[in-house]
């Protein structure tokens, strides 16, 4: 069985799981937009089944930005392509205004996946991790 098979990190992404245990949360809210507007958009700064921290190193996240940028990219293409299939009436600025909306109201879902795939395009999975627990109780503490 592979167990970095992408499936398996796509899983841990859309569940919100830690890239290195698939158990801990990672961040504070399962929920993109509660995280972002009720949370701050906090994420945990260490997992707490394995440990595992999270900002590998300072400036990090900086990388998440490419993922944000190519998954804007995607929403971009995709959408003109949807709104020239099926709104083939729609003038150019239409289907501009039409996509940036889509794109504004999609930020939370953008920023919240982008760093989840950003951290797995580095960390492993590695379930002998997890039952070494460190007691680190106050870890999610900020
Ligand atoms: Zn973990």
């Amino acid at each position: 069985m592979s167990s970095n098979s992408i499936w398996n990190k796509v899983k841990a992404m859309l569940g919100n799981r830690c890239p290195r245990c698939h158990r801990g949360k990672f961040w504070e809210h399962g929920n993109p937009y509660v995280n972002l507007f009720f949370r701050g958009g906090r994420m945990n700064e260490v997992c707490d089944k394995c440990g595992f921290k999270y900002e590998m190193e300072s400036g990090f996240w900086y990388g998440g930005m490419y993922v944000s940028y190519a998954i804007n990219v995607a929403i971009l293409i995709g959408g003109a392509l949807f709104t020239e299939l099926f709104f083939e009436d729609l003038g150019v600025w239409e289907e501009a205004g039409l996509i940036s909306g889509v794109m504004i109201l999609l930020i939370p879902i953008t920023f919240y996946f982008s760093r989840l795939v950003w951290i797995n395009f580095f960390v492993k999975y590695d379930p002998s991790k997890w039952e070494n627990v460190p007691n680190n109780s106050g870890a999610n503490q900020t």
